[in-house]
């Protein structure tokens, strides 16, 4: 069992790099791939715990991207954490991330929901704020009862005070997810717009977009999800991947490796990830 997709508190998650490499050893994953949204700053920290694991750590990150007017997201899986170019592209993205973060507080404001950056700031552990700690902000002041009603009723993506911000296209992450020695995987497309979109065209069109796998099994999906996904990436050719989304106590009920339960990700979706890997890349000698 592996698990190619999960968040640390350097995102929004609320474990820390060393506890979620622990807890895999101890659940018994044969690999699992960090995937912060953004950032790869929980990496080094995260690798540093190899030696006391038997689990395979593995590095990637989550892109937030633009595509037909909604947010689809894509993985970065086995990206070389030291190319500097990749580096900077994400940094674009927290900074895009931070401008959006303070059009949110003043959109916040004009709704009568006042909220500062700094009470934001003091939800996350890290630098990088996220929706997640909006939403723990906004129930502290007691302008909702609990975080998930933040979603519902201010800064879900239909909310009131959701406030975009500028995110490349699929073709742009995609690209510099290779440049960087990775496989740019399509997140959880079960999810897209509200979870009602039929996928056998658009898949087509971001893999020739330069998308080379999307994730098949997932957290939270149903049987048939997986099972149409799994078929869809057999008669595209692309590869499945997997991963739980595991957010800690940000996603209660939602276990690393298990999902809600029923969640087992083949270990074998490793191997061609990694023969995916190998035949995008072509070092000149
Ligand atoms: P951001 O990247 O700052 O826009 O925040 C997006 C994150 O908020 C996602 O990665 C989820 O972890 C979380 N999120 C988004 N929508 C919801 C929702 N409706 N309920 C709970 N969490 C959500
Ligand atoms: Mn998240
Ligand atoms: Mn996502
Ligand atoms: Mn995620």
């Amino acid at each position: 069992m592996i698990d190619l997709h999960c968040h640390t508190l350097h995102s929004d998650g609320t474990d820390t790099p060393e506890g979620l490499a622990l807890l895999a050893d101890q659940v018994g994953l044969a690999a699992l791939c960090l995937t912060d949204h953004d950032t790869l700053d929980g990496i080094p920290s995260f690798l540093a715990m190899q030696p006391q694991v038997r689990t395979r750590l593995l590095v990637g990150t989550e892109i937030s991207c633009r595509y037909l007017g909604h947010s689809l997201h894509v993985l970065g899986l086995l990206v070389d954490p030291a190319h500097a170019p990749f580096q900077a592209h994400l940094l674009d993205q927290r900074q895009a991330r931070e401008d959006r973060n303070v059009r949110m507080v003043a959109r916040l404001a004009e709704l009568g929901r006042p909220v500062t950056l700094e009470e934001v700031q003091a939800q996350s552990k890290t630098p990088l704020l996220s929706r997640v700690h909006f939403a723990k902000a906004l129930a502290v002041k007691g302008h909702v009862r609990r975080p998930p009603e933040a979603f519902e009723r201010l800064i879900g993506d239909d909310g009131p005070a959701y406030v975009s911000r500028e995110e490349p296209t699929p073709a742009e992450a995609a690209r510099w997810i290779r440049e960087a020695g990775g496989v740019p995987v399509v997140a959880h497309p079960g999810r897209f717009a509200g979870g009602r979109f039929r996928w056998d065209d658009a898949m087509a069109e971001l893999q020739r977009q330069g998308l080379e796998g999307m994730e098949a099994y997932y957290g939270e999906y149903r049987a048939s999800e997986q099972t149409y996904f799994l078929g869809l990436a057999a008669r595209l050719g692309m590869v499945a991947t997997g991963g739980s989304d595991y957010h800690g106590a940000h996603k209660p009920g939602l276990a690393l490796g298990r999902g809600r339960g029923g969640l087992r990700v083949p270990d074998d979706l490793l191997v061609a990830l990694e023969a995916r890997q190998q035949a995008g890349n072509h070092p000149v000698d």
